[in-house]
């Protein structure tokens, strides 16, 4: 049988990513693929860099996007700044900290762990009584937003707490990026990861990272040379660092990173707080609807991710079943619950380009229709109405 081109159809894409990517990205991926050292390509990498240290608000130099998703990035903090022996405070509550757990015993480090109730927000108080007992802890980690459960920690105060007892903090912002306030600088986080298939609303596959002057001297003093080649940052760095010399490290990804420099844009056209503001305009919206069809949400509304909105499947409603009758009727995906949550929740997702008004009908219509078709009677127009009025 021979094999012939794949056309994928065009769906919806409101789960916990990738997201809808922009037609204006979909184009600038299309474009004449230059030498990897053209430096006309070489002039567009800095470019990036200044609209990453935008993205994050920072000005901290080591900014560049991993050639690689987001777990990459993440990875690239962990393997960069812890040793073997040393001790790392990880905060988990939800999937992304037990991941970290994974980076760090595998940097042959002590992992100290601290839960939270997957659903609610890292605990400060918790950290610092965890700081002030350990004494030596070098690194404290956490998820800011968490896209597992769709609740949002409070970065700044936790980031605070690692200052002041002398460690360096892990930031995901996987998800916040472009999505929620994120401010590098401001909260003097060291090592913070995000990616580019969330709030950017661009492909898979780029994991933007950035680190405090503090990271760096930290990865100059290590007594251990970085385990993992391609993410050691002393070598990246010949590669993306500023000035004419380029050093060959790996090949980038020439035309993804066109599509990051196209989304970067984007976001510098609309505004961050713009963004920000967007998003939160739209959860406001959807939470409307979404109530209106006795939908409940799985986060206190203190902590909750607009852009990541998990909510308990009702009573009498087939989790798998409504996910297929979704996508097969309306081209329209959204998360199933990961661990603990799987098949108590869905998770929608209002990311980037997918955060707009005629995606949230659109889910609104789609739900009430599959579930009406499961016997339980909902009512779309009602649903749309009330998502319309709480934009005003
Ligand atoms: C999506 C996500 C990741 C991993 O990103 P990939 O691009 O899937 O590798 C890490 N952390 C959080 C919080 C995420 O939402």
């Amino acid at each position: 049988m021979a094999i012939s081109s794949f056309h994928p159809p065009r769906r919806t894409l409101m789960g916990p990513g990738p997201s809808d990517v922009h037609p204006r990205i979909l184009e600038a991926l299309g474009r004449p693929t230059l030498g990897h050292l053209d430096p006309l390509f070489v002039g567009m990498m800095d470019e990036t860099k200044a609209l990453l240290k935008y993205a994050f608000q920072t000005s901290n130099e080591l900014t560049l996007p991993i050639s690689a998703p987001g777990s990459a990035g993440m990875e690239a903090c962990f393997v960069n700044l812890v040793e073997p022996g040393d001790k790392v405070l990880v905060c988990v509550n939800g999937v992304f900290g037990n991941r970290m757990i994974e980076n760090v015993t595998r940097c042959g480090a002590t992992a100290v762990r601290l839960d939270f109730a997957w659903g609610t927000a890292v605990e400060p108080a918790a950290v610092e009584a965890a700081l002030k007992e350990h004494g030596d802890i070098k690194v404290l980690a956490f998820v800011h937003a968490e896209t597992s459960t769709g609740a949002l920690s409070d970065a700044k105060t936790l980031c605070g707490l690692a200052k002041q007892y002398n460690a360096l903090s892990i930031v995901d912002a996987v998800t916040s990026m472009g999505g929620v306030p994120l401010m590098v600088d401001e909260w003097q986080a060291d090592a913070v990861y995000s990616g580019s298939q969330k709030c950017l609303s661009c492909t898979p596959g780029l994991s933007p990272v950035t680190f405090s002057d503090a990271a760096v001297a930290a990865i100059k003093a290590r007594k251990h040379p970085v385990q993992s080649w391609f993410l050691d940052m002393n070598l990246i760095l010949g590669y993306w660092g500023e000035g004419g010399k380029r050093a060959y490290h790996h090949t980038a990804p020439v035309n993804a990173l066109y599509g990051l420099h196209e989304s970067l844009v984007m976001l510098q056209e609309e505004g961050l707080e713009n963004a920000w503001q967007r998003h939160a305009t739209m959860h406001k919206a959807l939470a409307a609807g979404l109530e209106t069809l006795g939908i409940r949400f799985v986060v206190d509304a203190d902590h909750r991710l607009p852009q990541l909105n998990s909510v308990y499947i009702p009573e009498g409603i087939d989790d798998a079943t409504t996910r297929q009758y979704l996508l097969a009727n309306y081209d329209l995906e959204i998360g199933a619950g990961l661990g603990d949550l799987a098949g108590k929740v869905w998770r929608i997702g209002l990311m980037g380009y997918s955060a707009r008004m005629e995606n949230i009908s659109l889910l609104l219509k789609a739900l009430a229709a599959a579930m009406t078709e499961q016997g339980l009677a909902c009512d779309a127009e009602k649903a749309i109405a009330a998502a319309q009025a709480a934009l005003v």
